[in-house]
């Protein structure tokens, strides 16, 4: 299983081949190691996230963002040519072309699956093992929106305290 991770230090994204067998990652970046939890596995599944040791993780298709709705979107650019030149026809072929692409990209896109709190994406056999994790939940992903903005605010504080007084 793969884990993409983004440093909380220094932000740069970093990837792990074979997280069930790493112990620690080095950042690139800046050089700093974090563990990673061998208990987040269980029966060759994810159970909760090995970065961050929560449970709260979501699936989506490992898509990217807005290519499906690009799909949509030059399908009708195309149909509406078709439609000024009075050709219905090719006109309707291009709509289902683009709808019958859009769907079979979905189904042929594997999940990835996301932690609410780090980010963390893990990719691959058993990130998703029997369907434990569910779709994006907006309630569960604001609440850690919220936690990541505190703790933002406590970290901008932390550095402003540390800086000089402006001469
Ligand atoms: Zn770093
Ligand atoms: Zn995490």
């Amino acid at each position: 299983m793969e884990l993409t991770f983004s440093c909380p230090h220094c932000g740069l994204v970093g990837r792990v081949a074979s997280v069930e067998s790493t112990p620690t990652v080095t950042c690139r970046g800046c050089s700093r190691g974090h563990p990673l939890r061998s208990d987040a596995f269980e029966g060759g599944g994810l159970r909760s996230c090995a970065w961050c040791a929560t449970d709260d993780l979501y699936v989506q298709k490992d898509f990217p963002q807005g290519l499906g709705l690009l799909i949509v979107i030059v399908g009708f650019a195309i149909s509406t040519v078709f439609w000024y030149l009075e050709r219905p026809i090719p006109a309707y072929v291009v709509l289902l072309a683009s709808a019958l692409l859009d769907m079979i990209l979905y189904y042929r896109v594997p999940d990835v699956t996301i932690c609410y709190r780090c980010l963390g994406q893990y990719r691959g056999v058993g990130s998703n093992l029997e369907g434990r994790f569910k779709p994006f939940d907006l309630a569960i992903g604001e609440r850690y929106r919220q936690e990541r903005l505190r703790a933002e605010q406590l970290r901008k504080q932390g550095a402003s305290a540390n800086s000089p007084p402006p001469a």
